[in-house]
């Protein structure tokens, strides 16, 4: 199987001289490209972040949906606020207290997905060449929408115990020794994506004293958080510092993706700026969405629903580390996630992960090359492998084309020696190569 070279459609694009500046930044990202061949029946995709909602009661869901057509139409069907659905929002609180915080519906805003909720936050603070510090790696989503407000991002370290306060520490020095205003820190503390790390409990109050002190806003993202597989939820930042951080969650990982629901709880002066700029870009969030899920967590044991994601995650991440245990050639290193979705894979130096992908898809497996997650074109040495979608036996036969496209990799690297690129060393050098637990 080849992949098509992506289309320039700039080449013949009449409006080219016409576009913002912003949308220099807008350019596909790497999954997005993938998705047209790795949703192939014959490749086993590792590389997508879809939950697995097949384990939902689609009779409850149903019979919830078409109660509500039939009782409150009329109002599921219109416009409605722009803040969201004040049931929904108290129920939200409801969630979000599994984690500690205690807030109020006053101040949580709706949003369509956590997506939009970390759009409109960078709309409401950042200027063209603000910085946001995030995490290296990074969600590939969050580093689209910085770069589509012209942002600078900022990496700093993480390891098998999340983001580093003495990387964090270096970063805003340097980002201030050169004249430029950070923003906010956006970091993923719990089953990170794509790293698959949780940031410990003994750092967090670092990192928001860290913060605290330098007066930057925390964007506390956390569509993960309830997905762990051996223990409670962590208690998040937010519970601490209710001044100092925006937190975003989420319904498309703990229930379904398609309502497209998620929310920001931010400081009350912050909500009033989120809910004028949800106005002006949707109006309002979908009502219709928001009156079904909150009938859904009315009327069903939506606790008792996550524990069945998490134990179906939970098999599905143990598929996935004993094959890569029993399949991978040895110079290959991960980590053992103790929640979410996600396995990064590091590969010996000189393997390069985005010019083996052709490979890899002729070999019908995909992944999500490093590079993605990084702003700055590190990361060509790791992998994103996610277990969430396919099923144990397609993980394990997944590991298993992936484990012979890299031994023949490496075997013709060591035959030809393709040497190891500039960006390899310096992520070999800033300590992400393996961020993950349980290193192997
Ligand atoms: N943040 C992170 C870290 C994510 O992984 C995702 C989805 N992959 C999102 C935000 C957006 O999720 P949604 O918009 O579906 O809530």
């Amino acid at each position: 199987m080849e992949i098509q070279p992506a289309r320039h459609s700039h080449v013949l694009d009449p409006f080219v001289d016409r576009y913002a500046a912003r949308t220099a930044g807008m350019t596909a990202s790497e999954i997005r490209a993938l998705f047209a061949v790795a949703s192939r029946p014959e490749v086993v995709s590792l590389a997508g972040g879809m939950p697995n909602i097949s384990g939902l009661p689609l009779d409850v869901v149903g019979g919830a949906i078409s109660d509500l057509v039939a009782t409150q139409g009329p109002v599921a069907m219109q416009y409605g606020s722009g803040q969201g659905v004040p049931e929904l929002r108290e129920q939200i609180c409801d969630v979000m207290r599994l984690e500690g915080i205690e807030a109020s519906a006053d101040d949580v805003v709706v949003t369509v997905g956590s997506q939009q909720a970390v759009d409109l936050v960078t709309r409401v603070f950042c200027d063209p060449g603000d910085v946001v510090i995030c995490e290296a790696p990074s969600y590939v989503g969050a580093l689209g929408v910085f770069r589509s407000y012209q942002c600078e991002v900022v990496h700093a370290d993480m390891d098998a115990h999340g983001l580093v306060p003495e990387a964090l520490r270096q970063a805003i020095r340097a980002t201030k020794a050169a004249g430029k205003r950070i923003k906010f820190l956006y970091t993923i503390p719990n089953f990170h994506n794509p790293a698959g790390v949780t940031l410990s409990a003994e750092r967090r109050p670092e990192i928001l004293e860290i913060c605290q002190s330098e007066g930057i806003l925390i964007l506390e993202d956390n569509p993960y958080g309830l997905l762990g597989f051996d223990r409670e939820p962590m208690r998040a930042m937010r519970a601490d510092a209710a001044d100092g951080v925006i937190y975003l969650g989420s319904f498309s990982k703990t229930f379904a993706p398609g309502f497209r629901v998620g929310w920001a709880l931010a400081p009350a002066s912050v909500r009033e700026k989120l809910v004028l700029a949800q106005e002006s870009a949707t109006l309002c969030p979908p009502q219709f969405s928001q009156m079904a899920i909150s009938a859904y967590l009315a009327q069903h044991d939506w606790q008792g629903q996550i524990k069945q994601f998490r134990e179906m995650y939970r098999e599905r991440r143990d598929a996935m580390t004993s094959a890569l245990s029993d399949l991978m050639p040895a110079a290959v290193r991960w980590n053992v996630p103790d929640g979410g979705f996600y396995v990064w894979l590091t590969l010996p130096p000189g393997i390069n992960a985005k010019a083996m992908l052709p490979r890899a898809v002729t070999a019908r497996v995909a992944y999500v090359p490093g590079t993605a997650f990084f702003s700055d074109g590190f990361g060509s040495s790791a992998m994103r492998l996610s277990y969430c979608y396919p099923t144990p036996d397609r993980i394990r036969e997944g590991v298993r084309r992936l484990a012979g496209v890299l031994e023949a990799e490496i075997e013709l690297h060591s035959t030809f020696g393709t040497g190891t690129d500039t960006a390899e060393l310096r992520l070999g050098s800033r300590g992400v190569e393996n961020p993950g637990t349980d290193v192997h």
